[in-house]
């Protein structure tokens, strides 16, 4: 039997009511909205405990390489981030935006024009992380501190006209010099702008909603080790409603306390989920590379910079993220997956892309990804294996 679940049409998606009537009565199921109609497939469940499972292919925000692809190398190839995407629709993604981090205006343009260039649906933008992000260790995370560097319109433009007008979302710290006018002409522009690698006082992060960011890229990440108990710019994006948030599920950025605590607090409907993978997403334990820097990933999944202080994106695969939000919430998973998929499109104002046929196993508490049919409806075998 085919089962759908909608949201009602009067619901506020926002509404915290709505989020706490949902945990009382598990009867009435997960919520969705008009896109998500993630459902039960026809076919009954091989086993007690799997469920076989239909929903919108998941759209990863924040992607800096995949399969031994570092988005981040000039010299990488249009081929190479086909490549890529393959291995990503392996894990239910159809859709996604490469994620070009802090390097030289010429590494960045060299890289954004290869992804500019790509004729794949896949690819719905270019997300820059920096160079406008705090530069103190911590914060500034794995960046190359002699690259970071004051916000200016100037500076964008050079950038965007270089990637060929395709950045759709940039990450700044609302602190740095020149932030504050860059975001308002950014969302003016209708890109979206994010919060993060940030060690901005409240007030900064309050000066930066009302100038219009809507977004706190991998919260509780790229920040300082240690911070004032309370106020700080973790309570204040917690707190700040017209923030969406993203969260690095891979157990290693964030402990399932953590995860937990964040989703209560944003809401389900406010939390967007990515992988921040890099070239070692997908491979065995090794040295791979970000953007020119050695990266290294160990046997238990962490990707660290060369010294290990900090960590490098993640070799987290987005099905694995779903998997791990449901251990660390007890949410049902269906109630996980728009965070994944229908979630992060719309904060976009895009669709979902295609559709994905995955076998939940709760037991194991395992996705496994079956099928991805892409936006054209194409049937990509999944890529066991890779
Ligand atoms: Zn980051």
């Amino acid at each position: 039997m085919k089962r759908r679940v909608r949201r009602p049409s009067s619901a506020n998606k926002y509404s915290r009511s709505a989020f706490d009537k949902r945990r009382r009565d598990p009867k009435l199921g997960p919520v969705m909205n008009e896109h998500t109609a993630i459902s039960a497939a026809g076919t009954p469940a091989s086993s007690p405990g799997r469920a076989r499972l239909e929903f919108p292919g998941f759209f990863d925000l924040q992607v800096n390489g995949f399969a031994g692809v570092d988005f981040n190398n000039p010299l990488v190839s249009s081929e190479q981030v086909q490549h890529a995407i393959a291995a990503m629709r392996g894990t239910g993604v159809t859709r996604l935006l490469p994620t070009l981090i802090t390097s030289t205006f010429e590494n960045f343009a060299r890289c954004a024009r290869t992804l500019a260039r790509i004729q794949d649906p896949a690819i719905a933008g270019i997300h820059m992380e920096g160079p406008y992000i705090a530069e103190a260790d911590g914060p500034r995370g794995a960046h190359p501190r002699p690259h970071v560097r004051a916000a200016a319109l100037d500076d964008f433009q050079r950038r965007q006209e270089a990637a060929e007008g395709r950045i759709m979302l940039v990450t700044l710290a609302p602190e740095v010099d020149g932030a504050i006018p860059l975001i308002e002409h950014l969302v003016t522009a209708g890109i979206r702008v994010a919060i993060g690698h940030t060690a901005a006082a409240p007030q900064q992060i309050r000066d930066a909603i009302r100038a219009g960011a809507t977004l706190s890229t991998h919260l509780g990440n790229g920040c300082a080790g240690v911070l004032p108990r309370h106020p700080n710019f973790i309570w204040e994006q917690l707190a700040a409603d017209e923030l969406m948030t993203s969260l690095i599920v891979d157990g290693h950025h964030l402990p399932p306390a953590t995860v937990k605590t964040m989703i209560r607090a944003k809401t389900t409907a406010r939390t967007i989920l990515v992988t921040d993978a890099v070239a070692a997403a997908g491979q065995p334990p090794g040295v791979y590379e970000m953007g020119g820097t050695k990266v290294t990933l160990s046997a238990d999944g962490q990707v660290r910079d060369p010294v290990g202080w900090w960590l490098a994106g993640s070799a987290l695969t987005m099905d694995q993220a779903v998997a791990n939000t449901v251990k660390f919430t007890g949410l049902p998973v269906a109630e996980v997956l728009p965070m994944a998929s229908t979630q992060p499109a719309e904060y976009m104002g895009m669709k979902p892309s295609g559709r994905v046929i995955a076998e939940w196993d709760a037991a194991a508490g395992c996705l496994r990804i079956i099928q991805t049919l892409d936006g054209s409806n194409e049937v990509k075998e999944s890529l066991a294996g890779w």
